[in-house]
């Protein structure tokens, strides 16, 4: 579903990405972990048509994302992307956050939008708030909403960047039950987490990225226990 294959992206002197490629099927959970600067958050970008890289190939459920011209709104119908901050409208409620972009970006009809935001608010465990505003929830509620937004775009492939180290501890549990629900769906996850526990449970695959490159990758049971590569294992123990 998505294919990258060898790019590269360099910001003035730094090289984010230095020839990164990685497959990931229909309904893959694909885990991304690193150390910070190694590129994770510019990967997980150019999957998503915000960052171009300067070469390669990627190819997201056959649209070409190195193509000329790049129909952003059909992309918005497959990817949504969730990242660390949960960006909410904050002049508008809980409802109508989760309810803006299928309306204005995928012309849903307003009330099939609301009826469908109201069951994934329910779903993340947010119904009682929805005429609330963003400064009325905690940063865990808010970041729910994040995630009920993104659900209310049907995407086929969702993006995580991050999605709890902006929380506070006691709120980053709430979060990462609705993120491992997800897991047990049928939809195609390309997540980049400190949350060893999460990658566990969550992944059907963990990629382990440095410096800009994909150094290794395998099954959760592989990079937390039989890889004797010494960077994961530096990694892991310094963050485990
Ligand atoms: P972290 O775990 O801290 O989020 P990361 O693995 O997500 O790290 P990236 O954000 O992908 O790291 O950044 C990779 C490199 O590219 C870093 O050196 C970063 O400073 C650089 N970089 C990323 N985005 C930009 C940008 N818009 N302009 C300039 N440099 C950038
Ligand atoms: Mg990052």
């Amino acid at each position: 579903l998505i294919s990258v294959r060898d790019i590269r992206k360099n910001f003035g002197k730094v090289e984010a990405l230095k020839g990164v490629s990685l497959d990931v099927a229909e309904g893959e959970k694909v885990v991304v972990i690193g150390p910070s600067g190694s590129g994770k958050s510019v990967l997980i970008r150019c999957i998503n048509a915000l960052e171009r890289p300067d070469s390669g190939d990627i190819v997201v459920d056959g649209m070409d994302l190195m193509a000329r011209k790049v129909d952003t709104r059909k992309l918005a119908n497959e990817v949504a992307m969730v990242f660390q901050g949960y960006n909410l409208y904050p002049h508008k409620t809980v409802l109508e956050n989760v309810t803006f972009a299928p309306e204005k970006v995928l012309k849903v009809p307003k009330a099939q939008a609301e009826e469908a935001a109201v069951a994934y608010l329910e779903r993340v465990g947010l119904s009682s708030k929805l005429d609330k505003y963003p400064d009325q929830l905690s940063g865990g509620q808010q970041q729910r909403v994040a995630i009920a937004r993104a659900l209310n775009m049907h995407p086929k492939i969702m993006l995580l960047d991050e999605p709890t180290s902006a929380l506070d501890p006691e709120m980053v549990n709430e979060v990462l039950d609705v993120i491992k629900s997800l897991a047990e769906t049928n939809m195609t996850i390309v997540m980049v987490t400190h949350e060893m526990g999460l990658a566990r449970d969550a992944a059907d695959r963990v990629v382990f990225m440095e410096n800009g490159l994909v150094v290794d990758q395998g099954t959760p049971g592989y990079i937390f226990g039989e890889t004797d590569n010494a960077r994961i294992r530096a990694f892991l123990s310094k963050i485990l």
